[in-house]
């Protein structure tokens, strides 16, 4: 029965909030922005447009360098520079292949590709939380989206995370490529290529241990 489905918005009390129906619809409002908003009216409905084929995919063309990891079946991306949230990765099935055509095998590894980096982006230091959504409309080759929440902002819980991305002010590029490098090669720990260098030691950071803290080869030389 229809009205058994458990609404996936918490009970709420609208008549606290009456005049902003963000909180009233929500639950609790996350959303970016302040300030009146009102919704868009929509256009009259049109037909659907195919989605894209292998021909104009931009995962299709895209060469493995353009990604962060890659394997047989899978390959995990970033996005092309930094934004606003510690990261962002997106998991690609390499066949073109949309979420649900994937024969057993793909759907099986889906599961636990899904979990893994989930797993791996959580590890991260400053990172909360995971966020796992799909939304290629335009596009029919399977994209899955991980969105990494910062620790201790609780403005960015919910469904907004992705508007926040695009809200906040990007974070340093050396901190996101350090992040990147760090997935990519908790990933290569269970097979595939990390494409992206796991982070190198900033030995300034470091000046202050005593030289015999420092990880040394047997003939002096700096460890890799
Ligand atoms: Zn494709």
């Amino acid at each position: 029965m229809h009205n058994s489905i458990p609404s996936p918005v918490p009970p709420f009390d609208e008549a606290a909030f009456p005049e902003d129906p963000y909180r009233a619809n929500a639950g609790e409002s996350h959303l970016p922005f302040v300030g009146p908003l009102s919704a868009r009216s929509l256009d009259p409905a049109t037909e659907e447009p195919d989605r894209r084929d292998m021909d104009e995919c931009d995962a299709c063309r895209t060469p493995d360098e353009g990604y962060v990891w890659v394997a047989d079946r899978w390959r995990v991306r970033a996005t092309r520079r930094p934004t606003g949230l510690p990261v962002v990765l997106a998991l690609e099935s390499r066949p073109h292949l949309d979420l649900g055509d994937l024969p057993n095998l793909l759907a099986a590894e889906l599961g636990v590709m899904t979990v893994r980096l989930e797993k791996a982006i959580r590890s991260l230091p400053g990172v909360a939380q995971v966020h796992v959504q799909r939304w290629e409309d335009g596009n029919s080759h399977l994209r899955l989206w991980f969105l990494g929440r910062p620790t201790g902002r609780r403005e960015l819980w919910g469904p907004y995370l992705r508007a926040w991305d695009d809200v906040l002010p990007p974070v340093p590029e050396d901190e996101w490529r350090n992040r990147l490098g760090i997935v990519a090669a908790w990933l290569a720990d269970f097979g595939g290529r990390a494409v992206v260098d796991p982070p190198r030691f900033n030995w300034q950071e470091l000046s202050e241990l005593s030289a015999t803290e420092l990880p040394l080869s047997p003939d002096g030389a700096e460890a890799e």
